[in-house]
């Protein structure tokens, strides 16, 4: 017996599937060094642009003097300190929840939150694009696992039909590799007729969504009786690191007394949430940055149809071009690159075989004009790419 680690990486290279990181040698924003050269990025998940924002690093800054720069021990031990208590608060208010827990990361907050409230005998079922932290907390908390068809409540009513124990019914808000927006209303009806509980991680709609920054539920107006779980991150339109869980009393003490990947890890340092305090008052208060992303999105779409791009349906910052095959994604985003232009090429298995993609994501720190040098480039590099080959 012998571990082929070789083997399974030459495989991986073969289908085109073998990841590199790149090298970010410059603060993340629009314009970035990578791996030594200077590009023009649309990557990054920085939605609002506050993630090097000068009075986002000045609170880090004072906060770190005042706080020191760790967090010590965990929550539950003596890590818990004012700043996380204060940043709880403010996310409650931000949420219209009673309550808030931090997080250090949003995967964690989903397997925390998840294996916390279902398990043996349980069922949870999720939309089969679900972002992958999502889809292992549900196998991970040892309750039946089933996914539905993609933002389809009648798939979910079926599932529901067949479900036992307690049922917790999970979805991305916004699509991470896709952009789309979950069906709430329609999914929170089924689940509350079934007695079953939403959760909703809203991961990229915190920020560009909502008329103050309050993500899916506040743009469809949804309360906590129709989604009574709902996790945010903060890395990223928030700008910094680390998620949360927002709702009851009674959810967040359960999540404090059982939710092991909170209970067993160090908090964030004290100081990064005194960042994210400041970070969240930008994201409420400069609705400019709101509406000039929207603007920015309008534009992309506009020229990428001129361009005969194949986009999906999103109006969020997140804005996919459909390519299919997994090796031309990543020749056109080579081709780019050449170009100076930086757009990630998304590939199996992050999204499902057949369905690779550019990911371009556009932030409030772009400018017009540095869309309008995405959209030629993106001209000039699709079409060079040429047809599709006809492989049938
Ligand atoms: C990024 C992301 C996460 C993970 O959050 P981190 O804080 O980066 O660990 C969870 N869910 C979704 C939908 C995400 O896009």
């Amino acid at each position: 017996m012998s571990f082929d680690l070789a083997a399974r990486l030459a495989a991986r290279r073969a289908e085109n599937l073998y990841r590199q990181r790149p090298l970010l040698e410059s603060p993340q924003g629009p314009e970035v060094v990578v791996d030594g050269k200077p590009l023009l990025a649309f990557c990054n998940n920085d939605y609002l642009g506050l993630a090097n924002h000068p009075q986002v690093i000045e609170a880090w800054r004072a906060g770190a003097e005042k706080w020191g720069v760790g967090g010590g021990a965990s929550h539950l031990v003596i890590g818990h300190s004012t700043p996380h208590h204060a940043l709880e608060e403010a996310l409650a208010d931000l949420t219209g929840r009673p309550r808030v827990l931090l997080f250090t990361t949003g995967y964690m907050a989903n397997l925390g939150a998840v294996t916390a409230l279902v398990g043996q005998g349980d069922t949870v079922l999720e939309d089969r694009l679900n972002h992958a932290s999502l889809l292992d907390a549900g196998l991970l908390s040892g309750a039946r696992f089933s996914r539905y068809l993609h933002n389809d409540a009648a798939s979910l009513s079926s599932r529901l039909e067949k479900a036992t124990g307690n049922t917790l019914v999970v979805t991305d808000g916004v699509f991470s590799m896709d952009g789309d927006i979950a069906d709430l209303p329609a999914l929170a009806r089924e689940a509350k007729a079934k007695g079953a509980w939403l959760m909703v991680d809203d991961a990229h709609g915190f920020g560009p969504l909502g008329a103050n920054g309050g993500g899916c539920v506040e743009h469809f107006g949804l309360g906590m009786d129709d989604v009574p779980v709902l996790v945010g991150t903060l890395g990223k339109a928030f700008g910094t690191a680390g998620a949360f869980v927002a709702g009851s009393e009674e959810l967040i003490e359960t999540l404090i007394q059982f939710a092991r990947p909170y209970i067993y890890t160090t908090s964030q340092p004290p100081a990064l949430a005194c960042a994210t305090l400041k970070s969240l008052e930008l994201l409420r208060s400069e609705h400019w940055r709101r509406e000039h992303l929207q603007s920015l999105i309008r534009q992309f779409r506009h020229g990428a149809e001129q361009i005969g791009l194949e986009l999906m349906d999103s109006f969020t910052p997140i804005q996919p071009i459909m390519i299919g095959d997994a090796g031309r994604a990543v020749r056109l985003s080579q081709m780019l690159r050449e170009r100076g232009l930086m757009v990630t090429a998304i590939r199996p298995p992050t999204v499902p075989a057949g369905s690779a993609r550019l990911r371009v994501t556009l932030t409030a720190a772009h400018s017009e004009a540095q869309v309008q040098l995405l959209l030629e480039g993106l001209a000039d590099c699709f079409k060079q790419l040429g047809p599709e080959p006809n492989d049938a």
